[in-house]
This record gives C-alpha cells, structure tokens and sequence, in this order.
C-alpha cells in the first residue's frame, strides 16, 4: 500500500468519528484543502453547514483544510473581488521556528542544498558554511520550543485584553505543528481596515514607539531653583497609577527588575558594570518610589542617567514586545492578510498527524501540543528508512533513528510518514 492511501485511510477513520463545530458563521467562509505534500491544492470551497463540512470530511478525508479569516457574501465565487467580503476576524500565528530556542540545536539540522557538496550539520543554518549555498533544514519541535511560542501567544493575549480591550471572541488552537493560531471573531474586529490592523501590529511590537509621546524623557521640571546635580541626572516618567498601555508595561518590568535585586540583571539592562549596579542598588528603594511618582531618578554619581535610563527601558521594551517571523516587514504584510485562509480548528494537520486542537484561552501555558493533540491510536506498525533525531509524542521519547526498520505505535509512524521522515515497510506490516 502506498504511504499516501495508508494516511488517507488514518484519516478518514478519524473524521468518521469526530465531528467538526470550530467555524462560526460557516456558510460566509472559504475553504481550502490540500493533499499528501501540497498544503493548499484548491481554494474557493464552501460549505452551507456543518454537516455539509463534516460530510465532505469523512467522504474526502483531505491532508489540510482551511478556512478564510474573512466573511463573504459569496464564498465561493471568483476571482476573489466577486466574493463580496463582508468583514474579516484577526488571526495570529506564532510558530516555535520563529522564536529563538537551545533545544532546536538538539532537533534542528542542515544541510547543504547544492549536490556536489555534502555538508551537514546540527542547528540551523541559512547559509552552506563550506560553499556558501543556501542550507536545507529539517525542522523538528519538541516541548521546550512549543512552551516558549505557548508563553508569546499568552503574551498576545495580554495585549488583546489589557490594551485594546477585547475579551470576546477569542478562541486559541494548536496549528497541529509547530505552534498557536490565536483568533478574535466578533463585531469589534470585523470592520477594522487594513491600516487599523497594521496599527494594533505595529503597537504590540513596539514598532516606531515614541518614548516621548508616551511621557517618558521630557524635560525634567527645575521649578524652584533646585537644579543641583540630583535633579539634572533626572527623567520625568508617567505616574504609575496613570500609566496605561506601553507606559505601565515599561514602568511595571523596570520596577520588577529593580525589586528582584539583580546586580547582573540591572547591569546588563542599564549597560552599566556590575560594581556600578550594585551601588545603585543601595538606593533601589528611593529609585522606587521615585518612579511611582513619576521621575527616573539615578542618584548613583558617575553614571550617565541618560544612557542608563534610554537603555534600560529598551530592554524592557524588547522583552516586553511580540515577535512575529524573521523579519517583519515580511510579516506586517502576510500576518494581516485578509483574504488568507488558516487551518480549521479540530481538523488533522496533514504533515504531523496531530489535531489543530482548540482549547481554553487560560488553558495556554498548561496544554501539551504533543501530547494532548496526540489522536491516533497506540497500535503498532512497522516502518521503515526512518531518519529522526529523538522526538517526544505522547509523554513518550522516541528515536534518534537513523535509516532503520522500526515498529512504532500509529501515531509516532504517522508524524513521521506525513513529513516524510520513513516509508511504510508493507501491506503485512499495517495492522488493520
Ligand atoms: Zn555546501
Ligand atoms: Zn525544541
């Protein structure tokens, strides 16, 4: 039996007993799916309910289906301007390949991509180091990438909530790879134009963040005559029971890290020497209360305050800020596309096996991807040429393999059939 029939019948056994519910207002939306190694083969599907969906599920069995974020009076219809769009949801994605992690050392590796030259490697290369081709990577996740990428999807979430104010309509799913969809549906989204869509990017990125605007930095206030060197060495900062938005963000992580008390950690964010922090530390409670009241005080001597200050509330920024893709120029446009379509929740993500599982919002840091989207069943089968590095699947740690015939059970064999990583050993080894 071929690998491609083998997952096709996986897959089908699966939707026959699950059912669909993830898309809201279904009839309004595109759909697209996709086949063995083609994620996208056809677009501008539709589906008049959930039962229609469901039925093409179970009939078709597809690798990849999804769903336009955009509503449309004719979801079907092309080219895409006849689709009449009616208003578009705002989608997020984070992807562990996007967020720098020391585990894909472990699990990543190159190689070159020219035939004449056999270089390879472990961790993750743009470029051939020995001929200066571009490298080939073979991209793995494991637990400790999928929990950083689960920890920047819940810091979305803050900015969802506590800055632009929308609690409704947010729903969050595993891709079924290597990360988070996160969704926000309703009419407080819908209308927003291209340009309001790149603005709430721009603001959870803290791209072109005006310091000054936000209160930070003007010009400290002399009145009274008291400008000795305490006073000149001095920023104006927002009060912190006014400060909103980015304001509070800055003002809250300065002051946490002022309160845990890190020499190394205020010298690195202040870009100032250990000895010096550990000064500045002795006054860290007037520091204190002086931010609260709205002053960046340094009353260390011998420090430019300026360069302190600029730098540390940099930092903050930068821990503080969203990170999407490699660069984001790249990302201002594919992230708020409108007329992009995205996986379906609760639907089998075709290169692993996995479900796009959705769940809980406050659930984020506690859901296991690569366990709690695990859906296959535990029967084993033989398979064979496995190349993998060790990879963890349902509280289990798996391989490293390299070239082997190896019985595993169905769901480890699918996640490693579907990318690629091994071929089915025969009819005989199949256990149905
Ligand atoms: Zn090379
Ligand atoms: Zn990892």
């Amino acid at each position: 039996m071929d690998t491609k029939l083998f997952l096709t019948q996986q897959l089908r056994s699966y939707y026959a007993g699950h059912e669909v519910k993830t898309v809201p207002e279904i009839a309004s939306r595109e759909f697209g799916i996709g086949e063995f190694g083609r994620k996208i083969s056809s677009r501008h599907l539709s589906f008049r309910s959930a039962s229609e969906l469901n039925q093409f599920l179970h009939e078709r069995a597809p690798f990849y289906i999804s769903y336009s974020n955009a509503l449309y009076k004719l979801p079907s219809a092309r080219p895409m301007e006849n689709k009449h769009m009616l208003g578009a949801d705002l989608i997020y994605e984070f992807d562990a390949d996007e967020i720098k992690t020391e585990c894909k050392l472990s699990h990543d590796s190159w190689k070159c991509s020219s035939r004449t030259c056999l270089a390879s490697g472990k961790g993750r290369l743009q470029l051939c180091p020995e001929c200066g081709c571009g490298a080939e990577l073979d991209e793995w996740v494991c637990p400790e990438c999928l929990s950083e990428t689960a920890k920047q999807s819940t810091r979305l979430i803050s900015f969802l909530r506590d800055d632009f104010g929308l609690f409704e309509g947010i729903a969050v799913n595993f891709s079924g790879s290597k990360g988070f969809h996160i969704h926000v549906r309703g009419n407080s989204v819908r209308g927003l134009s291209k340009p309001a869509r790149l603005e709430l990017l721009d603001y959870i990125t803290a791209a072109n963040l005006d310091m000054a605007a936000i209160g930070f930095f003007g010009d400290f206030d002399f009145k009274g005559g008291k400008s000795d060197s305490k006073a000149k060495n001095s920023f104006i900062c927002p009060k912190k029971r006014d400060a909103k938005g980015w304001a509070k963000r800055i003002l809250d992580g300065v002051l946490a890290a002022f309160e845990e008390n890190d020499v190394p950690k205020i010298a690195v964010m202040g870009g100032i020497t250990t000895n010096k922090a550990e000064l500045l530390l002795k006054d860290k409670n007037k520091i204190i209360r002086h931010i609260e009241n709205g002053v960046l005080a340094f009353p260390t001597k011998g420090i430019d305050a300026n360069n302190f200050w600029r730098n540390f509330t940099k930092n903050v920024v930068d821990e503080e800020k969203i990170e999407f893709g490699r660069g984001l120029e790249v990302d201002r446009h594919t992230s708020m596309d409108i007329n992009k379509i995205i996986r379906v929740p609760n639907t089998i993500h075709g290169s692993t096996g996995l479900l796009a599982k959705e769940f809980q919002v406050e659930k984020l840091n506690s859901f296991e991807p690569l366990k709690d989207a695990v859906v296959f069943p535990e029967n084993e089968i033989k398979i064979q040429n496995v190349v993998a590095p060790r990879f963890y699947l349902k509280g289990k740690w798996f391989g490293p393999f390299s070239a082997e015939e190896v019985s595993l059970p169905l769901y480890a064999a699918f996640y490693l059939l579907a990318r690629g990583s091994a071929s089915l050993l025969d009819s005989r080894g199949v256990g149905h």
